[in-house]
């Protein structure tokens, strides 16, 4: 059985790292999936040629979910195309790492631009359009370090930190619409976010993890589909770490 046969998804960071291998999940279980990529085409390329038979069920769109005007179009294109949404997920991020005395303003703001009031700009149009199948799943992909800290990432946590505090609030705004909002909370997850660590930092970080190894994209794609199942209910301004025990 496919379980979100005849379902449309928003994934945003679509066509990389975490959000390619929620987006090759959620196909694989039969929904229809609105990617959002930024910058790189040819990792949207890449995902359309790996999709094979899954392709006609994926859609890519270029847009900056920090730009209000861009998630507005993205929003009318596909109200007018697919007129329902059943689950968001917020999974587009960067980092731009710097200790806090010697931070740019200017990657202070990318960074809280991009992870935060991206995360709610797609979240106010999702929640939007779902009130009026009073049903809806958004997952905000969120980080250990908004609770723990991390040297040289105090935008990345306060970003992150940000997105867990709207969860909760979103949650309880949207409880009596049958609309869930829930986090996910990956440890250190083998993607191109962790490029630039020398071979010691990566080995004190996995040092670091009970499990004693990295997660994989695929390992935050289960829980993402876990949490927006239908069978997932009950479950709403919650945090699930997926950290390997951090
Ligand atoms: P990644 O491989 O660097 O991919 C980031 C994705 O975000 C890319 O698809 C990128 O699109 C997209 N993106 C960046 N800026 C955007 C914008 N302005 N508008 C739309 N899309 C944008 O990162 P990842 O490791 O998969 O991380 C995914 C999420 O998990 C992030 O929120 C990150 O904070 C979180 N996370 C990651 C880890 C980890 O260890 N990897 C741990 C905890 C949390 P383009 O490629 O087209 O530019």
């Amino acid at each position: 059985m496919q379980t979100f046969q005849d379902q449309i998804v928003v994934v945003t960071g679509a066509t990389r790292g975490i959000g390619r291998a929620i987006t090759l999940a959620f196909l694989n279980q039969g929904a229809t999936v609105l990617g959002i990529y930024h910058t790189n085409r040819q990792s949207a390329d890449q995902l359309l040629a790996d999709c094979h038979d899954l392709k006609k069920k994926l859609f890519l769109f270029q847009c900056d979910i920090s730009n209000e005007e861009e998630v507005a179009s993205f929003y009318q294109e596909i109200e007018l195309k697919f007129s329902s949404l059943d689950v968001l997920v917020n999974n587009a991020g960067i980092r731009k790492d710097a200790f806090l005395a010697l931070m740019q303003t200017s990657d202070w703001r990318s960074v809280l631009d991009i992870n935060l009031t991206g995360s709610f700009l797609m979240a106010k149009q999702a929640v939007l359009l779902m009130m009026k199948n009073k049903y809806g799943r958004i997952i905000n992909i969120t980080s250990p370090v908004a609770h723990l800290g991390f040297a040289g990432q105090a935008n990345y946590a306060a970003s992150k930190a940000g997105q867990i505090g709207m969860t909760r609030s979103l949650a309880k705004e949207t409880a009596k619409k049958k609309i869930t909002v829930n986090c996910i909370s990956p440890g250190f997850i083998e993607t191109d976010f962790l490029h630039g660590l020398s071979k010691d930092q990566i080995e004190a970080y996995k040092n670091m993890v009970p499990i004693r190894r990295f997660g994989t994209p695929q390992e935050v794609a289960e829980a993402v589909l876990f949490i927006a199942g239908k069978n997932a209910s009950y479950i709403t301004g919650a945090v699930l770490d997926i950290n390997g025990g951090l």
